[in-house]
C-alpha cells in the first residue's frame, strides 16, 4: 500500500519540491515530516484538518508550521557557518528578516525569538515597518537596516533609537535623503551608523530583474555614489559610513548572477574604502530564491542552487576580492525573506463542487431525434486505435452542426440537451481511449474538470494571480488511489481570472491537476504549498473575500500537532468597514425595512425575527463558504 500512496504523490513531484517536508502515508494522507527528525512519526494533514475541524475552525485556513521557519532560519545560519568555514571566511554573518516578505506577528516575533542566538536582526523598508522593529526584542547585536524613503519623523526615531540600544543602520537611498539625515543627525548631535544603498551594473535573470542593473529605481549609481563620498567628508560624517547595500531582486534563479553582483559589490566596497569610508558591513540584500518546482533549474519558480552553494559562493567571492584589496574580510549581512518564510504556511481549501466535461450516461436515440443526433451518437462504434482521429473529427462536426440548427430554430432545446450530453459521452469515450493524452485532448478541450474551490485567489494567492507565480499544488488526501479525472480549480469570486490553472506535476508544468473524483459528503481538500513569502498582505478585497484564518502549529502533541496560535479570519463586519460601511448601521438601515415589512402585512414577526438574527450572524461569521455542520452542544 506504501508504494501506492507515494507513486500517485510521484504524480505531483513531490518528493522533487517537498524538500524534505512532506510525504505520503500509506493511508493516502500528505504528512508534514522533519527531515532532521527522521524518526518522529509524520503529521497527517487530512488529520490534522479533521482535529482543527472539531475546534471549529475550518477551510479555507493558512496552516503555519512553526518547526518549518524555525527549520529554514537555522538552515541558513548553519550554511554560512559552514561556507566560512569550507572557505576560512574570517568575517561574521549577520542576518536580518525584510519586513515585507511577512509581516505577521506571529511570523515575526518567532524569527526574533529563534534568531536571538544568531543575533538575527530585522530590515525596514517604511515607517510602519520601522514601528514593528522597533517593538521587538532584538539582541542588542542584532541589526536593524533602514531601507526605503525617509522622511523626517522616520529618520529622527531611527537616529534616535541607536541610544535605545537599537543596533540601528540608516541606508542612505538618495543624496536628498543625506542631507535630511546630515541635518537631523546634526541637530540631535548623534553619530549615525550609516550605509549606502548602491546601483549595481550586472542585470539579474527572474522575475524581479528590475530591482537591478543601472535603471534600478533604487540606490546610487556611480557618479551619484561620488558625489555622496565629498559629502559625507565636507560635512565630517564619513566615519559614519560602515555599510554596502546592494540588492538584486526576488528569486534569483541563477547562481552565476549571485556571483557576479557579489563581484561587482566587491569592487564597490573597495573602491569606498580606498576613498576613506570605514565599510565594515557588506549587505547583499535578498534573492536567495526557493526552488518551488523542485526542478534545480534556472527558471522563475526554481533556482539552479541549494542554500549551502548561495553562502559558499558569497564567501568565496568575498574572500577573494578582499584579500586581493588587502581589506579585512567584512560582516555579511543578507536580508533573505523568502528563503526564510516560504516553505512554512500552507494554504489549504475545500472543494465545494465539480463542473464535469463528460459523462458515463449514454443518452439513448429516440424516434424523432434529429438524423444528425444518431450520426453523433454512432461515432462510439469507431472509436479505436485506427480511427481515433476521424471519430474525433466527426465528433466535433456534428456538435457543431446540431447547435447550428438550435441557434437557427431548426431543433429545440431538448434536442439541444441531447447533443450536449452525447457530446460527453463521447468525451469519456475518448478519455478512455489510452493514448489520447496527446494532442487530441487538449484539441477536446473537454479533458478538464472545473472544480470550485472555496477560496479567493486575489485574497490568499495573490502573486498567482499577479505574477504567475506557481506554488506546488496537491489534494492532501486519498494519495493511494489513482486520481483519474484532470481539473482545474475556480475561487469564489465572480472573475474569470480567479483560477488556477498551471500546476507543477512529476513531468514538468500542466495545465490541468491530476484530481479524484469527489464523495459525496466527504471533503475534498487542495493543499497550496509553500506560501509564506509575500502572500499574506499582497491580498485583496475582491468581491469581499476577507483574510482567512492562520493556524500556527508545533509538530508536537496528542492530535499529533498543537496550535500554538490561531488569527481568526475576516469577519463580515470587518470587512465591510474596510470599505466604509458602518455594521451597526447597516444593520439599523435593514431593521427599518423588515419593520416596514411587517407593517405592511407582508412579513411576520417571527419571519422578521429569523431574518434579523440571520443578518446578525452574518455580519459576525466570516466571509467563505459555509458548509452547514450540526453544532453539539
Ligand atoms: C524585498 C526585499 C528583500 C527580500 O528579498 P527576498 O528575495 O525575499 O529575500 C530584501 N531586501 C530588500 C531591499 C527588498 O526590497
Amino acid at each position: 500500500m506504501k508504494d501506492t500512496a507515494d507513486t500517485q504523490a510521484a504524480l505531483y513531484g513531490m518528493a522533487r519540491w517537498g524538500d524534505g517536508l512532506l510525504t505520503a502515508t500509506s493511508d493516502g494522507d500528505a504528512a508534514l515530516c522533519l527531515p532532521e527528525m527522521p524518526s518522529k512519526a509524520p503529521v497527517s494533514l487530512p488529520a490534522t484538518m479533521h482535529a482543527l475541524s472539531d475546534r471549529g475552525i475550518s477551510a479555507p485556513i493558512l496552516l503555519r508550521v512553526q518547526p518549518f521557519l524555525d527549520r529554514s532560519l537555522t538552515r541558513l545560519h548553519a550554511a554560512f557557518a559552514k561556507a566560512f568555514k569550507d572557505v576560512g571566511y574570517q568575517g561574521t554573518y549577520r542576518g536580518v528578516f525584510p519586513i515585507k516578505v511577512n509581516q505577521q506577528s506571529e511570523v515575526i516575533s518567532r524569527l526574533i525569538r529563534v534568531g536571538q542566538a544568531h543575533h538575527y536582526g530585522l530590515e525596514v523598508g517604511s515607517k510602519p515597518e520601522l514601528m514593528i522593529a522597533l517593538a521587538q526584542p532584538l539582541s542588542p547585536q542584532a541589526l536593524l537596516i533602514c531601507n526605503g524613503a525617509k522622511d523626517e519623523g522616520f529618520v529622527r526615531l531611527a537616529l534616535l533609537s541607536g541610544k535605545a540600544g537599537f543596533n540601528t543602520v540608516l541606508v542612505i537611498e538618495s543624496l536628498r535623503e543625506f542631507e535630511t539625515i546630515r541635518r537631523i543627525a546634526t541637530q540631535l548631535d548623534i553619530r549615525p551608523q550609516l550605509g549606502v544603498r548602491l546601483k549595481l551594473t550586472e542585470r539579474v535573470g527572474g522575475k524581479w530583474q528590475a530591482s537591478s542593473g543601472d535603471r534600478s529605481a533604487f540606490g546610487l549609481g556611480g557618479h551619484d555614489l561620488l558625489t555622496l563620498v565629498q559629502r559625507l567628508k565636507a560635512s565630517g560624517f564619513i566615519d559614519c559610513l560602515m555599510l554596502q547595500h546592494t540588492h538584486l531582486g526576488s528569486q534569483v534563479p541563477d547562481i552565476i548572477d549571485i556571483r557576479r553582483a557579489a563581484a561587482e559589490a566587491c569592487r564597490f566596497y573597495v573602491e569606498l574604502t580606498a576613498l576613506g569610508a570605514p565599510l565594515t558591513h557588506m549587505d547583499l540584500g535578498g534573492g536567495l530564491g526557493v526552488d518551488y518546482t523542485g526542478a534545480r533549474a534556472r527558471d522563475d519558480n526554481s533556482v539552479n542552487y541549494s542554500v549551502q552553494e548561495y553562502c559558499t559562493n558569497l564567501a568565496e567571492t568575498l574572500r577573494h576580492a578582499m584579500e586581493a584589496a588587502g581589506l579585512d574580510h567584512p560582516t555579511i549581512v543578507t536580508e533573505s525573506g523568502r528563503f526564510v518564510v516560504a516553505q512554512s504556511s500552507i494554504f489549504i481549501f475545500d472543494v465545494l463542487d465539480a463542473t464535469l466535461y463528460d459523462s458515463a450516461e449514454k443518452p439513448e436515440l429516440r424516434d424523432g431525434d434529429h438524423h444528425l443526433l444518431s450520426d453523433l451518437a454512432a461515432v462510439e462504434g469507431y472509436i479505436d486505435s485506427t480511427r481515433l482521429r476521424e471519430a474525433f473529427n466527426d465528433t466535433i462536426y456534428y456538435r457543431d452542426e446540431l447547435r447550428a440548427l438550435f441557434r437557427r430554430g431548426q431543433i429545440d432545446l431538448e434536442q439541444l440537451a441531447r447533443t450536449e450530453q452525447s457530446f460527453l459521452y463521447l468525451a469519456s469515450r475518448f478519455k478512455a481511449a489510452a493514448h489520447i493524452h496527446g494532442d487530441l485532448s487538449a484539441e477536446l478541450g473537454t479533458g478538464v474538470d472545473h472544480y470550485h474551490g472555496n477560496f479567493s485567489l486575489f485574497q490568499s494567492l495573490p502573486d498567482v494571480w499577479a505574477i504567475d507565480q506557481l506554488h506546488p499544488i496537491m489534494p492532501i488526501q486519498r494519495l493511494n488511489e489513482a486520481p483519474n479525472r484532470r481539473a482545474v480549480f475556480h475561487d469564489l469570486t465572480c472573475d474569470s481570472d480567479g483560477t488556477i490553472n498551471r500546476f507543477i506535476l512529476e513531468g514538468g508544468i500542466g495545465d490541468a491537476l491530476p484530481v479524484h473524483p469527489l464523495r459525496e459528503g466527504e471533503a475534498y481538500h487542495i493543499g497550496v504549498f509553500f506560501v509564506g513569502a509575500y502572500q499574506e498582505t499582497l491580498g485583496d478585497l475582491h468581491n469581499l473575500f476577507g483574510d482567512a484564518p492562520i493556524v500556527t502549529i508545533t509538530l508536537e502533541g496528542p492530535d499529533g500537532f498543537t496550535i500554538e496560535h490561531e488569527t481568526e479570519g475576516d469577519s463580515i463586519a470587518e470587512v465591510l468597514s474596510y470599505v466604509e460601511y458602518d455594521p451597526g448601521a447597516c444593520l439599523d438601515a435593514f431593521r427599518q425595512t423588515v419593520e416596514k415589512a411587517v407593517a405592511a402585512g407582508k412579513l411576520s414577526p417571527s419571519e422578521r425575527r429569523m431574518m434579523t438574527a440571520a443578518y446578525k450572524s452574518s455580519l459576525a461569521g466570516h466571509t467563505y463558504f459555509h458548509t452547514a455542520s450540526p453544532i453539539i452542544g
